[in-house]
């Protein structure tokens, strides 16, 4: 078959996830488009702009111009909206911090959405504090979520001294009484919100933020006695805002129209009977497309954007219109939606792990003795053809596993054996390798592809960088970044450098379903093959843990540039953690550790053991090594 980019582009999805952000040229170039139009810049010159400078494998790559882009059209969409069904109340959007807290994100997100008066939120202290350190437009809101204590809710004050418009948005009735109490004690009036516990179920893989066994909200009578003892205390006024969130990437429209539906009421039933609220906060969850599989996957949405925000606004439109009450000012919270698409992890594919290629050993197969079991695959391989392929691949299973028997019972040398596993595998490789359409025999392959899946090695730790595909098989896009005018004939399962078995991916997206391999391409001998994975933006880059010490990534900021040869520039290089960086957070101190070192090897000296120069030169690798990067050269 005659490969051309185009087939690529198929074979990696890119059209399906890709979002008009990510291509495929002619030419068989991987290209970024920030601004999801025509200007694109090339991957191929980012890396070598990488190998310029110096700056190894993995690397966070941040495209700065698709969270500005992500922002605005977020935004672009609401208003448009609102215009298009004459929905009389405002969008204030809030970016949640916690999904993607990076000082550089979180300020390149509030100057996009300047304009718009944009708000942050915080579920924390440490995330309210960040928030507090932002410079925001006075129309913008803020709004606090997550547990609070008196420190919490102090700084939540604080803000209003500020002169910002800070929602406390109460998670559970002892934090109302609280907060009474420290606002009247500091003589500071809070804008209050209150999360709402809706007894419809969410969907998909966060379902569980609402519904009966949610870790958050008030029930509508906690809700009226809510009510009840603000008026007591003389502070219905404050409160503002109803709030609910019913988990992230929700996969379908329906269940956000039925949830909607649900808080609009209460929010109609809270107004007409006298409380002065204004804001309705639908939290986050507008999903992405991480496999762009329309249906039937947790992992993609059955909707587009402008589609969900559309249902949305109807939904509370025709609500409120019924009960004749003003359309409250929307306020949504979405973090996966603006931030996903902008950073991915490129890295390296260096090699695998087993059974390098059997073909080489073709030869010495040929050579080999007399055995019978040898003597037929080697036949089978010396016919293979397109009338026999099928039933040569069963043949040849039935033999393997009669040499297995026969070597159980020591009827085989571990010799034979090898000789028999390596005529196999070349046996299987070159069916692989035949010019057969794939699509005719797709049952077929996917067998051969179990049999013969190797592992690649790539350069990274999957619990630092993508965590969600351990912990929850999230499925993100991985992309040859080279090479894509050519046929990728291996199937492979890619594997981390962490000790940790489950270091691996086990999912990989395609059109037929989940598939547990990736085909890449043959590794040519000292051939860099460079791999990007893509969508990490929202919740990977952050999230990671310290396994196996690996710790943050070199990280690059780009910015598109149309006056560049290249169109582009980096406009910052963050670099990722030394070994002894990541050791000192764990209490150790690089300086006592190399003293250690030196003293052992000073008394190795002394009794003779080592010669004094090479002694030194000891030290001084060992001290090198604690100030390099933590992952493989
Ligand atoms: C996590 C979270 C969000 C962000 O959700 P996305 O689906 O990433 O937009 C918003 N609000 C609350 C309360 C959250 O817990």
């Amino acid at each position: 078959m005659n490969w051309k980019p185009e087939d690529s582009s198929k074979e990696y999805m890119v059209p399906h996830w890709g979002e008009d952000y990510f291509s495929i040229n002619r030419e068989g170039d991987f290209l970024v488009n920030p601004f999801a139009d025509e200007r694109s810049i090339k991957f191929k010159d980012i890396l070598e702009e990488l190998e310029d400078r110096k700056i190894a494998f993995p690397t966070v790559i941040r495209f700065h111009d698709i969270l500005i882009h992500r922002v605005r059209s977020l935004f672009k969409n609401f208003i448009q909206t609102m215009e298009k069904i004459d929905y009389k109340g405002h969008y204030r959007g809030v970016y949640p911090i916690k999904v993607n807290q990076m000082r550089e994100v979180v300020e390149e997100i509030t100057l996009a959405g300047e304009k718009y008066f944009m708000g942050l939120e915080a579920g924390s202290k440490a995330e309210l504090l960040a928030i507090l350190s932002f410079p925001l437009p006075k129309e913008s809101v803020c709004i606090l979520n997550g547990y609070k204590d008196e420190e919490y809710l102090k700084l939540a004050l604080l803000g209003r001294k500020m002169g910002r418009k800070m929602i406390i948005v109460l998670e559970k009735f002892s934090e109302l009484k609280k907060t009474v109490e420290l606002a009247k004690e500091l003589k500071i009036k809070p804008m209050i919100g209150i999360r709402a516990r809706l007894e419809t179920q969410g969907a998909g893989p966060w379902s569980e933020s609402t519904g009966p066994r949610a870790k958050f909200g008030f029930t509508p009578s906690e809700i009226l006695k809510a009510q009840d003892y603000l008026e007591e205390n003389d502070m219905l006024d404050t409160f503002r805002l109803l709030h609910f969130h019913i988990g992230s990437q929700i996969p379908n429209l329906s269940t956000m129209r039925e949830a909607a539906t649900e808080a609009t009421r209460i929010y109609s039933d809270l107004v007409k009977s006298g409380v002065n609220l204004k804001y309705l906060d639908i939290g986050g969850g507008l999903g992405v497309n991480y496999e762009g599989i329309i249906g039937g996957s947790n992992t993609s949405v059955n909707y587009r954007a402008s589609d969900y925000i559309e249902n949305l606004l109807q939904t509370i439109k025709t609500i409120c219109d019924e009960e004749e009450i003003n359309h409250p000012d929307i306020i949504s919270e979405s973090g996966r939606f603006i931030t996903a698409h902008h950073s991915c992890i490129v890295t390296e594919v260096f090699g695998t792990t087993q059974c390098a290629s059997a073909n080489g050993e073709k030869k010495k197969i040929k050579n080999a003795n007399a055995n019978p079991y040898i003597k037929e695959l080697s036949e089978l391989l010396t016919n293979l053809s397109e009338s026999n392929f099928q039933e040569s691949f069963y043949r040849s299973i039935q033999i393997k596993q009669e040499v297995l028997q026969s070597y159980k019972r020591g009827k085989l040398s571990l010799h034979e054996r090898s000789d028999v596993d390596n005529c196999y595998r070349a046996l299987l490789e070159s069916i692989e390798e035949m010019d057969i359409d794939y699509d005719d025999y797709s049952n077929f392959f996917e067998k051969i592809e179990k049999e013969i899946t190797s592992q690649y090695i790539f350069n990274l730790s999957v619990f630092q960088s993508i965590p969600d595909s351990w912990a929850i098989e999230q499925i993100l896009p991985i992309v040859p970044l080279t090479r894509l005018d050519e046929e990728p004939t291996k199937s492979v399962s890619l594997v981390d450098i962490t000790c940790d078995s489950d270091g691996k991916i086990k999912k990989y997206l395609s059109t037929d379903g989940k598939r547990e391999y990736v085909r890449l391409h043959k590794l040519q001998k000292d051939e860099n093959y460079p791999v990007g994975i893509f969508m990490t933006g929202a919740y990977q880059d952050i999230m990671g843990d310290m396994h196996n010490l690996f710790g943050r990534l070199n990280e690059v900021h780009i910015y598109f540039d149309e006056e560049d040869p290249w169109k582009f520039y980096v406009e910052e290089v963050i670099n990722g953690n030394t070994t002894g960086k990541i050791l000192s957070t764990l209490q150790y101190n690089p300086e006592t550790m190399a003293d250690r070192v030196k003293s052992v090897i000073d008394d190795q000296i002394r009794r003779g053991k080592i010669k004094p120069r090479d002694g030194v030169a000891w030290i001084d690798f060992y001290e090198s090594a604690l100030d390099s990067y933590t992952y493989l050269k």
